[in-house]
Parts: structure tokens; C-alpha cells; sequence
């Protein structure tokens, strides 16, 4: 196939600490070009909140900032990925356990990954992110209340519905979290520079410097179609 690859119809793996901006990115593309974002994490604190039977497996791992076991987030992901492209997957893979996994059903279902981004952001920065972060527990949308701060405090602009503080943003949980990420998740950024897929996003930047590299680093051109 020749020409621009349409960026709607493109498969990308969002990775990063928690914090450095995934979730804002992901939101914002999916938004903008019609693509799913299949954040794992909302999904699980859905289920929590519904006391579903994989909530109630992932609950004490999440209270404590360690990993919900492997076997079950790709059983979740095999129905969730089942449904079709596009998708931004935001917090997952986090092992690269779920990576391999990954790539055996995408190639099951014939659907090639177009990127892997990885959002860097400096330790110090993410702790002071987290703590300010507010979020709405149904759609996953998040603000902070210095660097983007819903119009009334409390209430998301979107849906009206009320914001809360994650518990696990707390700075106890936080700290773990880093380490789990920087002990499981790290070595993906190898993995998928291995598989050629790599772009790095550098996560510090305001939210729309951040986008603008993101579609950049895509290939994105003005009609949101990708430069082959
Ligand atoms: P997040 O909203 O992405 O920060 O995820 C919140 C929590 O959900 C994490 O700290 C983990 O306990 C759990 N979780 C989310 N995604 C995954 C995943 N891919 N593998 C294992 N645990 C996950």
C-alpha cells in the first residue's frame, strides 16, 4: 500500500511511569481520530467499583501500587481486543510478559501494532503530578488542580460528574508504583526499540506541546493521515 496511512486506523501501545501523561494523550487522539482508548487501568477500577469477580482479583494490588497478576489482565485484554481496531492502549502491556502476549493476538487477529510511545518524565515532576491529580471515576478523565484545572472545582467540565483523588495517587502508593514500573515495566521500552517501534515523547512539556510531538512523532500531516 502506498500514500498516508490513515491515523484512525492506527494500533499504538501508550507507555510510560504513571504520571507522565498517557492517559491526557490517549484521550486526546481518541477523541480526535475516532480510536478506542482501552485504558486498563479504568477498566479495573470499574470492575472494583462493581465488585465483579476480576475487580475483587485486582483490588489489594492496586490498593498497594503492585501489578495485577498477568494471566488475568490478558484474559481482560483478549475480550477487550476482540472488539476491533483502532485502539490506544494506556497501561498496557506493563510486563513484558503481557507484551508477548500482545503480540500472539495481534497476530491472531491479523493486526499489526503501528507504535509504541513512550512518555518520559523526570521522578520528582510525576510524585508532584499524582498528588494534584483529580479524576473522574467513570470516564477515566483526569485534571490537576495547578496545570489543568477543571472550571469548577471538583466537577468535570465534560459530564458534570464529581472528581475524586485516586487513593492509589496517594504518595506512599505512588512511590510504590514508580518502583514496580521501573522493576516491571521499564524493560518494554527495550522491547519494542528491539521491534523497531519505539518513539520517545518527552512528557514534561504543557499538554499541547506534548500532543503536537505525538502526532509529529506518528507521522501524523495536517489531515490527521500518516506520511508512509
Ligand atoms: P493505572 O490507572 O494505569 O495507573 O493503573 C492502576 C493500577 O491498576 C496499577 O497500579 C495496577 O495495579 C493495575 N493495572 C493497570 N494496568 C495493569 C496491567 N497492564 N498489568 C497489571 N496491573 C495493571
Amino acid at each position: 500500500m502506498t500514500g498516508p496511512v490513515p491515523l484512525h486506523a492506527m494500533r499504538l501501545v501508550f507507555l510510560g511511569p504513571p504520571g507522565a501523561g498517557k492517559g491526557t494523550q490517549a484521550q486526546i487522539l481518541a477523541a480526535r481520530f475516532g480510536a478506542r482508548q482501552i485504558a486498563t487501568g479504568d477498566i479495573l477500577r470499574r470492575n472494583v467499583a462493581d465488585g465483579t469477580e476480576l475487580g475483587k482479583k485486582a483490588k489489594a494490588f492496586m490498593d498497594a501500587g503492585s501489578l495485577v497478576a498477568d494471566d488475568v489482565i490478558v484474559a481482560m485484554m483478549e475480550r477487550e481486543l476482540g472488539v476491533g481496531a483502532p485502539f490506544i492502549l494506556d497501561g498496557f502491556p506493563r510486563t513484558v510478559a503481557q507484551a508477548e502476549a500482545l503480540d500472539g493476538m495481534l497476530a491472531r487477529l491479523a493486526l499489526p501494532l503501528g507504535a509504541a510511545l513512550q512518555f518520559d518524565a523526570d521522578r520528582d515532576v510525576l510524585i508532584e503530578r499524582l498528588a494534584g491529580r483529580w479524576t473522574n471515576p467513570r470516564t477515566g478523565r483526569t485534571y490537576h488542580t495547578l496545570f489543568n484545572p477543571p472550571r469548577v472545582a471538583g466537577i468535570d467540565d465534560e459530564d458534570g460528574g464529581p472528581l475524586v483523588q485516586r487513593p492509589d495517587d496517594s504518595r506512599d502508593v505512588v512511590s510504590e508504583r514508580l518502583a514496580t514500573y521501573d522493576a516491571k515495566t521499564k524493560p518494554l521500552v527495550d522491547y519494542y526499540a528491539h521491534a523497531g517501534l519505539l518513539q520517545r515523547i518527552a512528557g514534561l512539556q504543557p499538554i499541547e506541546a506534548v500532543t503536537a510531538d505525538v502526532l509529529r512523532a506518528l507521522g501524523a500531516d495536517g489531515s490527521g493521515g500518516l506520511v508512509a
